[in-house]
This record gives structure tokens, C-alpha cells and sequence, in this order.
């Protein structure tokens, strides 16, 4: 279960991570900052981490992909990166904070999957934020496996939104992409 739920990255604001005490942020790339396995950023990206670079915000990507893959993102925001970081695995995120030079408590980790973003912060003693993904994966060998990822994220929204009183669902064309079964 995330700790906090945004629409999108731009809801993360310098106030936001004020109110949590915090000053650094890690985060995921594909469906978060970009479209999985594709070179071209969410609209809106390449602002945002300029206004929290102004407001003195340390960001590093944080990715389970390869350098080929995330090296063109990370030099087009110009942030710091790490690659084939096998998250959920809590000695990365670690080392991520570390890089940053701040300490666990003092980062949010930003992604779109539960199992590896989100939980894998939880088990470091970073903050979990869960973004919306926007688009459902192209990879054909994904697919499958990413129609019933999102229906068990479904489950922990619609617990999460039980929680706090919230009413976060996964975006029409995510759902338009998942089994007819999973929607209930
Ligand atoms: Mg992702």
C-alpha cells in the first residue's frame, strides 16, 4: 500500500514534500517520466523538474531497465541515474538516497508499480508515492503479465481509496486495455 496516490508528478509540488519533510526525490522512468521503452517524455516533465531543481529539490531516476534504455531520459532532464536497480531490492534504494546525500527519510520514491516501486520503498523507510500510470504497456512479452499487475494495483487503489476517503481509479485507456473481470 503507497503512502500518498497523485494523478501525475506534476501534483508532487515543493510544498508537497515540505509538508513530508522531505528533500529528495527518487524516481521510476517508464510510465512515469516517459512511455515505457520509448525515448519521447510525458508533456509537462521536462518543467517540473526544473521548478524543483529551482526550488532546491535533489532528484535522482531510479530504474530496473538498462543504460541504453534510460541514459537518453536522464541526460534530456539532466539528472543522475541508476540502472538495473532489481527493485523491489532495499539496497538501492539506499544507495540512491545516498547518492543524494540524504537519508532514507528524508526522499519520496515516485513510480507506477506496486510491487517494485512502491514496495520496495516501503521496506527502506521511504516514503511511497504511487503515480497513475498513463498508458498500458506496449512490449508484447509484457502485456499479459501487465494485465494482471494493473488488476491487483486496481485492488490496492480501491483499498487505499477506502482509507482516505478518496476516489483514485486507473485512467479509461489502462482500463480499456484490462480483463472485463478485473474492472468490478
Ligand atoms: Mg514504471
Amino acid at each position: 500500500m503507497p503512502e500518498y496516490i497523485v494523478e501525475s508528478i506534476q501534483d508532487i509540488t515543493p510544498g508537497f514534500l515540505k509538508n513530508l519533510g522531505a528533500k529528495g526525490i527518487l524516481i521510476d522512468v517508464d510510465n512515469t517520466l516517459a512511455y515505457d521503452n520509448r525515448k519521447d517524455i510525458f508533456p509537462g516533465v521536462p518543467r517540473w523538474v526544473e521548478l524543483m531543481k529551482a526550488a532546491g529539490v535533489k532528484i535522482i531516476i531510479m530504474s530496473n531497465s538498462f543504460k541504453v534504455r534510460v541514459s537518453p531520459v536522464a541526460k534530456a532532464l539532466d539528472l543522475p541515474y541508476m540502472t538495473r536497480c532489481h527493485k523491489p531490492a532495499v539496497k538501492s534504494y539506499l544507495k540512491a538516497a545516498q547518492l543524494l546525500g540524504l537519508s532514507p527519510d528524508e526522499c519520496i520514491m515516485v513510480g507506477d508499480q506496486m510491487l517494485t516501486d512502491i514496495r520496495g520503498a516501503n521496506e527502506s523507510g521511504i516514503k511511497s508515492v504511487y503515480v497513475m500510470p498513463v498508458a498500458f504497456e506496449t512490449n508484447i512479452f509484457y502485456k499479459n503479465i501487465f494485465k494482471t499487475r494493473r488488476a491487483n494495483e486496481r485492488r490496492v487503489i480501491m483499498q487505499y481509496n477506502e482509507a482516505h476517503g478518496t476516489d483514485f481509479d486507473l485512467p479509461p485507456q489502462i482500463k480499456a486495455e484490462m480483463r472485463k473481470e478485473d474492472l468490478i
